[in-house]
């Protein structure tokens, strides 16, 4: 049977010899283009409904290969361009093209993870991955893990694996009869910590304000002298203790050590989320920076971040295999006792979904074809552009450096001498939006907390993760953030 013609002409996923570029995939074939399309979204609105019509399905069809040619061409048209060398908005990087061959596979061999029968193969790759990547958390032959749709669900099945934990050594099983008898269960984590553990916390019937969150130090790490005080505090069930290493916005690594004694002391769980630090163990350089994971009952990892894997492709360790009994069913259909006493056994019993995608497949097939010096250089080609911002944003008086370069994320703002505060923050969302909506350049902004006497501000942020990208792109960059700046300071080219 032939394919549809766009399948067809998939680029190569074979690195360059001479050029060393990585093969990254893309769905926008005009170089000349910038990473976002030019327009507002209400344009990018108009220009689908202009090719897929009203929103109504068609009684009938146009065909296959019309119908591919006629995504493609939105995507190419009006679609986000990662490997562009200006896109530095996400911790959502362009994707290696062998990921985005070997996930086609896995789409359509539609394999599942629930049970045996549903896809001997790809349960077999996702155990490799899962183990292989326990091994290189450093963690020992009981560990395991789960392929997850994501850094917040990980997060999310640590926090009710703690939950079950703490609950089950007051005396209640929560899964049986809710919460109902557990003192105040919380949840400790850094300001900075991402918000999808408040979300955890809400959905699993903590509340959002079971979250306590500790303040971070100047380098925006989380202070155990503040943590140490809070668990001394009465009244509450500690659920988790929860390590950031890699915050979303600085990069900046929880001090793992200190605080696992400090939850080994009070009996509490210790979860770290590496959604985005995790990939540093990729790295000869970067890896001591994770020296003390070992120490966690749970990690957090995204290879939708540093890994360049298409999403969805978390992943959720547990130092101890046994804690997934937190997710144990069985279902007469699916897992009956004895099929898995003749050992047709599936991984229903480690989620909270019944029909999984074999993620693992595509992770397999680029960690086989790149090894972790592949992976490792990769990340220290980023990880240089970002010191290389860095230096960049300090030379010139136009900008300002907010927090010192961890892994790849550069944290700034335009200058804007003598601007009332409210004013230098309006001035950097401007700047952002103006860049964003020319279709040029692609940054991501945040907000630098308060901290040493100094109000919370609104910063630009750069997130380097494409490793074709070189110096002079960074450079190409910034001086078009430094004139957008003048222009808006100067009240020139107003959208
Ligand atoms: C990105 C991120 C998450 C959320 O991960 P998703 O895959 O987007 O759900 C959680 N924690 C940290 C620290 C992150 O950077």
């Amino acid at each position: 049977m032939s394919q549809p013609a766009r399948l067809t002409a998939l680029p190569t996923p074979v690195r360059d010899p001479f050029s060393g570029r990585w093969p990254l995939a893309s769905t926008v074939t005009d170089r000349e283009r910038g990473p976002l399309p030019h327009g507002s979204p209400g344009a990018v609105l108009r220009r689908t409904a202009e090719v897929l019509g009203e929103p109504r399905i068609p009684s009938t069809g146009v065909g296959e290969s019309a119908a591919l040619d006629l995504v493609a061409g939105l995507l190419d048209q009006n679609g986000v361009d990662l490997s562009h060398p200006h896109a530095a908005a996400h911790l959502q990087p362009p994707v290696l093209q062998v990921a985005v061959d070997a996930d086609a596979l896995a789409s359509a061999s539609n394999a599942s993870m629930d049970t045996y029968d549903s896809g001997p193969a790809t349960l077999a790759i996702e155990h490799w991955v899962v183990k292989s990547l326990a091994d290189l958390a450093g963690f020992g032959p009981e560990a395991d893990g789960v392929l997850t749709p994501g850094g917040s669900i990980s997060n999310l099945l640590a926090v009710l694996i703690a939950r079950d934990s703490a609950a089950a050594a007051a005396g209640v099983d929560v899964r049986r009869n809710g919460l109902q008898g557990v003192e105040r269960p919380v949840v400790f984590c850094s300001e900075l910590a991402h918000f999808s553990l408040q979300r955890a916390c809400a959905a699993l019937g903590l509340g959002e304000s079971a979250a306590i969150t500790i303040p971070a130090d100047e380098n925006f790490r989380m202070r155990t002298d503040l943590l140490a005080d809070e668990l001394a505090k009465p009244g509450r069930t500690p659920v988790a203790v929860v390590a950031t290493a890699g915050t979303t916005d600085f990069g900046s690594i929880d001090p793992i050590a200190d605080l696992a004694t400090l939850a080994r002391a009070y009996r509490v769980w210790l979860h770290v989320d590496a959604a985005y630090g995790f990939g540093a163990l990729f790295s000869e350089r970067l890896a001591p920076l994770l020296a003390d994971l070992p120490l966690a009952d749970s990690v957090t990892l995204d290879l939708h971040k540093i890994g360049w894997q298409p999403a969805a492709t978390s992943v959720l360790l547990v130092a101890d295999r046994t804690r997934f009994s937190a997710f144990d069913r069985s279902v007469d259909y699916l897992n009956p006792a004895d099929d898995i006493d003749s050992g047709l056994d599936g991984l229903l019993g480690r989620s909270l979904q019944t029909t999984r995608r074999p993620d693992a497949v595509k992770v397999a097939t680029t960690l086989t074809a790149y090894g972790r010096s592949g992976l490792g250089t990769m990340l220290d080609t980023c990880h240089e552009l970002a010191h290389a911002a860095a230096a960049r944003v300090i030379a010139d008086s136009n900008l300002e450096l907010l927090a010192p370069v961890t892994l790849t994320t550069v944290v700034f703002r335009v200058a804007g001498q003598g601007l009332e505060a409210s004013a230098a923050d309006a001035l950097q969302g401007e700047v952002r939006r103006r860049l964003l909506t020319s279709g040029r350049v692609l940054i991501g902004r945040t907000k630098l907390p308060a901290g040493g006497g100094r109000p919370a501000a609104v910063a630009l942020k750069l997130t380097l993760l494409n490793p074709n990208a070189t110096a002079t792109d960074i450079e190409d960059l910034l001086d078009q953030v430094v004139a957008t700046g003048l222009d808006v300071l100067t009240g020139e080219g107003a959208a």
